[in-house]
């Protein structure tokens, strides 16, 4: 297993599917001169690749747990965001599709594909040791250490308008019940999975972003992280 190293300095944001997690994470690490990384971003790249391979992730689990183990994936992290490869061709513009969100809750679900995954999350957190983590297990499972963890929410209703807004800048098709509904099943499967379920971890900073815009909730990130590590960042 690898461990963590004192310089690490390691913020986590965990939380449901559309709350926000990636954008906020992205640009509080710009704001920290931080790292940034992006962990529902490989769970979809095993999917994207399972797709691709024609694998009945019901009826072959197996064969999505050997594609997690022989399929190395690798940030670029020259680009912002960083692009992510796996087994060496760029998966990134097929992440956000909705086929792969349709089913990247059921390859998070296996539990031997997690363990791969959350292995080279630590690993990523070895080599990029000042990193803003955005996940679902990433202040319980992976990181329970850091320096800094938070929890974000929002209703379901604002969830899904903001993944409408976000798939609309991308030039992706938009239908915003199905998004909702998307986003209501995969909370399910997340939160009554037993291996690395979303939670909230008792040392977590809890943020319902409702009723806060974007801006907002970022300010109320950075001052937190300021005040608890003071002069890191
Ligand atoms: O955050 P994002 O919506 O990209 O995550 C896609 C999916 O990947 C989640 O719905 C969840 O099933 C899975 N995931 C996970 N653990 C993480 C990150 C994502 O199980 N740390």
């Amino acid at each position: 297993m690898t461990t963590a190293t004192p310089d690490q300095l390691i913020v986590t944001i965990d939380g449901p599917a559309g709350s926000g997690k990636s954008t906020l994470a992205r640009r509080l690490a710009a704001r920290l001169g931080l790292d940034f990384l992006d962990t529902g971003a490989m769970y979809r790249a095993v999917a994207a690749k399972a797709i691709e391979r024609g694998i009945d992730i019901a009826e072959e689990p197996y064969y999505v747990v050997e594609l997690a183990r022989n399929c190395p994936l690798r940030f670029d992290w020259q680009t912002d965001p960083p692009r992510l490869y796996a087994r060496g061709s760029d998966v990134t513009d097929r992440l956000r599709d909705s086929d792969v969100a349709g089913l990247v809750s059921d390859v998070a679900a296996i539990g031997a594909v997690r363990s791969v995954l959350v292995e080279n999350q630590r690993r990523i957190g070895v080599e990029h040791p000042r990193l803003v983590t955005e996940g679902r297990d990433q202040g319980s499972i992976v990181f329970p250490h850091a320096a800094v963890k938070f929890y974000l929410d929002a209703s379901p209703a604002v969830r899904a308008t903001r993944r409408a807004e976000q798939l609309r800048e991308m030039g992706k098709p938009v239908q915003l019940q199905n998004i909702r509904q998307n986003i209501i099943e995969r909370d399910r499967k997340d939160s009554s999975r037993p291996d690395g379920p979303l939670i909230c971890p008792d040392d977590a900073i809890r943020i319902d972003t409702s009723d806060m815009t974007l801006d907002a909730v970022l300010d109320l990130l950075e001052q937190n992280v300021r005040v608890k590590v003071g002069t890191r960042v």
